[in-house]
């Protein structure tokens, strides 16, 4: 019930349903949250509903919220569908006021025995947190202040830490904080309990809509309107003595996925304390020494929730005076490395099975293994080892504030954020470093914990590091500076930190998609076989097959050997650049039919050496040759430039006869919507023979290799067609060529003839093409710029940051194929084209191809392939097993 509950409060249901020690609360709906974000007021029902399960609450621990004489505190939590860690707000010990505060001392006392003063200074220190938190979150009063305080209060008394602070103390500095909050707020801090509690929940749900939640959102690409839950539960303490604690545990390490016990205690501490990585932990398992009875107990409800979830849990749990009580589980976040291993341990050890396992990894994961990492032999200034919080590589500029990070990054520059530690101000710093030092915190830390979420090199607490960042600069051991702008290199799978640039080397997944590595052989490590093991999975699961998208023989033999099953497009522009610019200026200039067929000639023999190189790379699998696209003039000089050169020499008396045929030209091919111009098809049309040419050296090329005893399969796919007369009139002529060539060569060469599927108009009459088309390539590229309008190369830069802000998509329909309208024409076009030549082959060739999510598309609406760049072959192979496996098991269900 995650949409409705939060993932936070459906776990805590699930854990209270399986027996677990949860503390009594209640869960207020995403549903009241959007309703209310939507109106801006409490919703109709919600305050009777609130009352109701108050009540509930109340009479189920038998104390009130906030009875002076015995009260129930509550603590109120954001909880989104999605985990956001940190990025909304948490208000605790709601219910404590002036009178309840003496009620909480006697309770504390009352269990703690004599010690009363521990217990008055219990009670006074969790008002102070209650009107910090309360103040900074509920009400916008700036924490500093309150941090200014305490400050203030323990330079008094001669002391840095708080713990030295006694009842009296902290009494005088609730007195203060509430100085601070009536100076802010013109109210007095509000002493009715019930009252702290609407307000509480209501600036949890406006949390939803807070700067960096956004940020964040738009960063993890989760939806803007899903709104967060709000969890009410009652407060339970680890800061009661040293009998009480709290921390944070993985079932499994979120690092590598070894099995074993990997978490942070915190004792005589509250959960908050741990979370923010202010206070260095210890490992978990020193709570046996401690706390041997809640140790077993942990360790066998982790067992348990492995077991339940069938996946790695987190869990954040506190011990209050030797009773132990869970907070918070949910399937844990874990890096790409860890969810490729632990998806095949569950394998084995029977818990799910490896359609499952498939589900369980993404091609994002994927793509991130295949990053490059530092060689293990690489000789460097090693400065210090913190905590591998997040694996790869990273080298950039250190820089000390989130606003440098993304300054400098704007320029250009790889950076290294460096903090003491982390907070959700720093967020954009960390999304526009390469990485993240910090000396401080532990793996659960907010640096690990975001830096593992968003895929990035993170390496943490290396406490050997003393962070300066007003002086910009960070000092270690050995009497080692760093400045700000000196290069670090960081490697989070092992924590090392150095000074200088570390070379990095290739990732093993790349090393065995290369065929470098045997994932059978003994020393491949556990991640390759992993992978390996999953993508077998995936090949055999999948329906769609991949291709590539490569134009060089190199590209190709790549693609081919990260599984890519042939070219489904080799786009031919890049065959006419370089030193082949000549023919095609002379081609265009060409005033007699001679001058332009002597042109063509002399691009014949290149272009079929051309396509004698990729179809000996793509021996025996299909290759889809795309006759040329782009508009002419970009074969010629720059407009302006050609102007200058022609009005000087002109000046000077020096004008020559052909800079002023081709400035001629330029003018007269110059398009003021070059995209919408004189392309594809349409220059086909337009220049005698270019197309024939194409094809001429096309099937002379796959001629040459069938003789050689290779087995071309050639496909030829004519771009930008909008109507199936266009289509006709190139087709017609390509088989002519095709069967003079074959004539004359006394060979046959099978070929097919298609078209990319890239204008509207094209979808919409695809039953009609369907006619003179024996293939479909879906050229999402320009289907996407056309359908919505938008200029490919513009409009990302110009106003797609506006778009995504307001919410109009949530990720660049370039980027991810637009379903509603884009992919519908895609719909139109398969039903349509597939009606009139059931036999018709479909495909995409668009960066679509590539993206995880639109393959699931593709998919659905059953194409018989994506093709991609080489790079993302095996991202697609991973998604096609995915999107295969999953509509199995809805079929089934
Ligand atoms: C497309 O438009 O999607 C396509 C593959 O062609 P190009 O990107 O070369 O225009
Ligand atoms: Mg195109």
């Amino acid at each position: 019930m995650k949409d409705l509950l939060g993932g936070k409060g459906a776990n805590l249901a699930e854990m209270t349903n399986l027996g677990l020690p949860v503390p009594p609360g209640f869960t207020i709906s995403t549903q009241a949250c959007n309703a209310y974000l939507d109106s801006g007021e409490t919703p109709d029902g919600l305050d009777r509903e609130i009352g109701a399960h108050l009540a509930a609450l109340e009479r189920a621990m038998n104390r009130k919220l906030g009875d002076p004489a015995d009260p129930l505190l509550v603590s109120v939590r954001s909880g989104a569908k999605f985990s956001m860690p940190g990025m909304m707000e948490t208000v605790l010990n709601v219910g404590l006021n002036d009178e309840s505060v003496h009620g909480l001392a006697r309770q504390a006392g009352a269990a703690q025995g004599a010690d009363s003063a521990a217990a008055q200074r219990f009670a006074w220190d969790s008002y102070r947190r209650l009107i910090q938190m309360f103040g900074k979150t509920v009400c916008d009063v700036p924490g500093d202040e309150f941090e200014h305080a305490l400050e203030g209060a323990k330079k008094a008394k001669g002391t840095t830490s708080d713990l030295d602070l006694d009842a009296t103390d902290l009494r005088a500095l609730v007195e203060a904080y509430k100085n601070i909050f009536v100076q802010h707020t013109g109210r007095d801090f509000p002493q009715h309990p019930r009252e702290q509690l609407d307000l509480a929940i209501n600036a949890v749900f406006e949390s939803w809509n807070a700067e960096r939640a956004v940020l964040y959102r738009r960063q993890e690409r989760i939806p803007a309107d899903l709104g967060t839950a709000v969890n009410v539960v009652t407060m339970v303490f680890g800061n009661l003595g040293p009998d009480s604690g709290t921390g944070v545990a993985f079932t499994r390490d979120p690092a590598s996925g070894n099995q074993g016990i990997y978490g942070d205690y915190l004792a005589n501490a509250q959960g908050e304390d741990v979370v923010a990585g202010i206070r260095n932990t210890v490992p978990l398992q020193e709570l046996e020494r401690l706390d041997k009875t809640s140790y077993d107990e942990l360790l066998g409800i982790m067992a348990r929730l492995e077991e339940h979830y069938q996946d790695l849990c987190d869990i954040e749990f506190t011990i209050e005076r030797g009773k132990l009580w869970m907070l918070q589980t949910r399937v844990g976040k874990r890096t790409a490395a860890a969810a490729f291993v632990i998806a095949t341990q569950l394998v084995d050890e029977g818990l799910i099975d490896l359609d499952e396992a498939l589900n369980r990894v993404t091609g994002v994961q994927l793509a991130q293994l295949m990053f490059p990492r530092f060689g293990t032999g690489a000789k460097a200034d090693l400065v210090t080892t913190g905590m591998n919080a997040s694996p790869g590589a990273a080298v950039g500029q250190a820089v000390f504030d989130s606003q440098t990070a993304v300054r400098r990054s704007a320029a250009g520059e790889q950076v290294i954020l460096v903090r003491r530690e982390t907070n959700p101000d720093d967020l954009d710093g960390m999304i526009a470093a390469q990485g993240i030092l910090t000396s401080r915190g532990g793996k659960t830390s907010h640096a690990a914990v975001v830096a593992r979420g968003m895929g990035k090199t993170c390496v943490c607490g290396a406490e050997e590091l003393d962070v300066d960042t007003r002086g910009r600069r960070f000092t270690g051991p050995g009497g080692l500076v760093v400045e700000e702008g000196d290069v670090i290199s960081i490697d989070g799978s092992s924590g090392a930190v150095y000074r200088g640039e570390v070379p990095v080397v290739p990732s093993p997944v790349v090393e065995y998609f290369e065929g470098q590595l045997d994932p059978t052989d003994e020393k491949a490590d556990e991640l390759v076989r992993a992978v390996h093991r999953i993508m077998s999975h995936a090949d055999e699961a999948r329906r769609l097959a991949v291709r590539a998208n490569a134009d060089t023989p190199e590209d190709a033999e790549r693609a081919r050997r990260f599984g890519a099953q042939g070219i489904g497009l080799c786009r031919t522009e890049h065959m006419f650049l370089g030193e082949r610019r000549q023919y095609v200026e002379r081609l265009i200039l060409a005033d007699s039919d001679s001058e332009r067929e002597q042109a063509l000639a002399a691009l014949l023999p290149l272009q079929r050496e051309d396509f004698i190189g990729i179809f000996a790379a793509m021996d025996g699998l299909p290759v889809t040759v795309r006759l040329l696209d782009p508009p002419l003039h970009e074969f010629l000089p720059d407009i302006t430039e050609l102007s200058v050169r022609v009005a000087v020499a002109e000046e000077r008396g020096e004008a020559h006869e052909n800079e002023l045929r081709l400035l001629q030209a330029v003018h007269r091919l110059h398009e003021q919507n070059p995209m919408l111009g004189l392309r594809g098809v349409r220059l086909g049309i337009v220049v005698p023979g270019l197309f024939a040419m194409q094809v001429r050296a096309i099937i002379e090329a796959a001629a040459e290799h069938r003789k050689a005893g290779g087995e071309p399969r050639v496909e030829i796919m004519i771009p930008l067609v909008d109507a199936v007369q266009e289509l006709e009139l190139v087709r017609d002529e390509a088989e002519r060529v095709a069967t003079e060539v074959c004539q004359r060569e006394g060979i046959e060469v099978p070929h097919l003839i298609g078209t990319m599927i890239e204008l509207p108009r094209a979808a919409l009459t695809a039953g009609q093409i369907a006619e003179a088309a024996q293939f479909f390539s879906f050229g999402t590229n320009d289907l996407t710029q056309t359908t919505w309008g938008f200029s490919r190369d513009d409009v990302e830069a110009a106003f797609f940051s506006a778009y995504l802000d307001r919410g109009i998509f949530g990720v660049s329909p370039f980027e991810t194929l637009d379903r509603d309208g884009v992919g519908r024409l895609v719909r139109i076009a398969c039903e349509e084209g597939r009606a009139t030549r059931p036999d018709l082959k479909l495909g995409i060739c668009g960066e679509h191809g590539g993206d995880p999510d639109s393959v699931h598309f593709f998919h659905e609406v059953g194409l018989n392939y994506v093709s991609c760049s080489p790079f993302r072959v095996p991202v697609a192979r991973l998604e096609s097993g995915r999107a295969a496996v999953r509509t199995a098991g809805s079929d089934s269900r």
